[in-house]
């Protein structure tokens, strides 16, 4: 477990990280020192984007406890630059981040959903617990 999430500790073999590795084809939209952008392989809006730091961190706890100020800063400039260079910013749209089993996560390092491109509807749908 990781000290800082109860998370298990980052593993190099998720997804993201062949992504940042240049190992799996991603369609980027947007790459900097910190953070890379690109679309996700099912969409679930007409916009669906992921934008992932280059660091290895599991969840935002993670990434807020360890990334260095410049790391964290240029992460959340780039998705707020992201978002806005999609056009979404007078439509609007949703940023969602999922973190550990409960949330939904399913790759393991830390990254962030842009949603738009519709209305999207309840924040959180109900489901049976
Ligand atoms: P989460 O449930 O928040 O961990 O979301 C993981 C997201 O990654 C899902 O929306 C998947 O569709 C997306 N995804 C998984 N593999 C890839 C891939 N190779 N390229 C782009 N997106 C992916």
């Amino acid at each position: 477990m990781s000290a800082t999430t109860g998370l298990p500790p980052y593993d190099d073999s998720n997804i993201f990280a062949k992504i940042l590795r240049g190992e799996i084809p991603s369609r980027r939209i947007h790459e900097d020192d910190h953070a890379v952008a690109f679309h996700d392989i099912n969409p679930q809006a007409p916009v669906h984007v992921l934008v992932i730091p280059r660091g290895r961190y599991v969840s935002l706890a993670d990434f807020s406890a360890q990334a260095s100020d410049a790391e964290i800063a240029g992460f959340w400039r780039a998705v707020g630059r992201v978002a806005r260079e999609l056009g979404l910013e007078g439509s609007g749209y949703r940023v969602l981040s999922n973190m550990g089993p409960e949330g939904g996560q399913e790759v393991p390092h830390f990254h962030v959903h842009i949603f738009g491109g519709k209305r999207l509807g309840r924040m959180v749908p109900a489901t049976e617990r």
